[in-house]
């Protein structure tokens, strides 16, 4: 089968790989299309995979189930695949907090991911994609728009009527935009590209603010809102946002910190003690989050067709890791069709 191969450089290389063959519970999925991730782009960057290279990257696959030698779901089923699985055994997976697994795979890191036209996965792991989502497009579904469910439901507990500011406003972070307008919440959007601004504005923000045009975005934030967002969401991953972020809050209110940076964050100590504010993780999507997602896709709630700014053939899956790279303002999410 054609992969794009990761082999520890700068970028992936488009080869002639064997089919992988499903072993003990999992099925073979031919794969539809899989969506590129700033996460993928960190292993081009050098932070490490877990499996070494020759390494097939990629984790928001949709696809239909190919060969199913071990039982499971009908051959030709539409499936989306999440980007983790946890071993459901740990101290956290037992839980309820699968997100934590001491013992995650992620698909593209620890083992091939869906940059293939082939990847065999566990059966339990094949969540049924409804006819009325996209199947190619639906592969965003996996990270862009789980992960902001859990952020926004589950980790920031967003209720009706809050005010829910959302720091970045790429893929995930108009996938929140989406998800904390769902959540009945009214959304203030900042960035610094007005094109993706006036996307938030189309996905049901309420207000947005374009960061370069403000000596201060949280202070735009605390005056618009009349002292400060419930709830700060930054989905970038840096630290001068993190902070920003967290000023643009009231007193008592929540950030949290959804993009990932390997810097470190301060906030002011006092602040944190005497306004009672709170800082919050969030990590992914749990499994069993993972048939609401996609229910809330196919009622039409969620906008995923409209988020896929790029659609690439797998010869040119470099081309979108350069897009990606170099920020290009035109982009939303890219995928690779197999
Ligand atoms: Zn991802
Ligand atoms: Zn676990």
């Amino acid at each position: 089968m054609r992969a794009a191969v990761f082999h520890g450089g700068k970028t992936l290389s488009v080869e002639e790989v064997d089919r992988p063959k499903p072993a003990h519970d999992e099925v073979l999925v031919r794969v539809a299309a899989c969506g590129i991730c700033r996460t993928d782009l960190h292993y081009l960057h050098g932070v490490p995979t877990f499996k070494e290279p020759p390494l097939i990257l990629g984790h928001e696959i949709s696809g239909t189930v190919e060969e199913a030698p071990h039982g499971g779901p009908e051959i030709g089923q539409r499936v989306l695949i999440p980007p983790v699985i946890p071993c459901g055994e740990c101290e956290y997976c037992l839980q309820g907090r699968g997100t934590l697994c001491t013992h995650m795979v992620m698909l593209g890191n620890h083992r091939d991911g869906g940059f293939a036209e082939y990847v065999a996965v566990s059966q339990s792991v094949t969540f049924p994609l409804p006819d009325t989502v996209p199947l190619q497009e639906g592969c965003i579904i996996s990270d862009a728009f789980s992960t902001p469910y859990h952020a926004v439901i589950n980790r920031a507990e967003v209720k009706p009527g809050q005010t829910v500011a959302i720091f970045g406003c790429g893929g995930v972070g108009l996938a929140a935009v989406q998800m904390a307008v769902l959540a009945g919440a009214r959304v203030v959007a900042v960035d610094l590209v007005e094109e993706k601004l006036l996307l938030a504005e189309d996905f049901g923000a309420w207000l947005t603010i374009n960061a370069s045009g403000v000596d201060d975005a949280a202070k735009e934030v605390r005056r618009l809102t009349s002292g400060g967002a419930d709830v700060a969401l930054e989905v970038i991953g840096n630290p001068a946002t993190i902070r920003q972020a967290f000023d643009s809050l009231r007193w008592g209110g929540r950030l949290m910190v959804v993009g990932y940076t390997d810097k470190e964050v301060s906030f002011s100590g006092a602040k944190l003690m005497f306004r009672e504010m709170e800082v919050r993780g969030s990590l992914g999507c749990g499994l069993h989050d993972f048939p609401k997602v996609i229910d809330l896709a196919a009622m039409g709630l969620l906008k995923v067709k409209e988020m896929v700014s790029h659609r690439f053939a797998l010869e040119d899956i470099n081309e979108g890791f350069r897009l990606l790279e170099t920020g290009d303002p035109g982009l939303l999410r890219g995928i690779v069709l197999l």
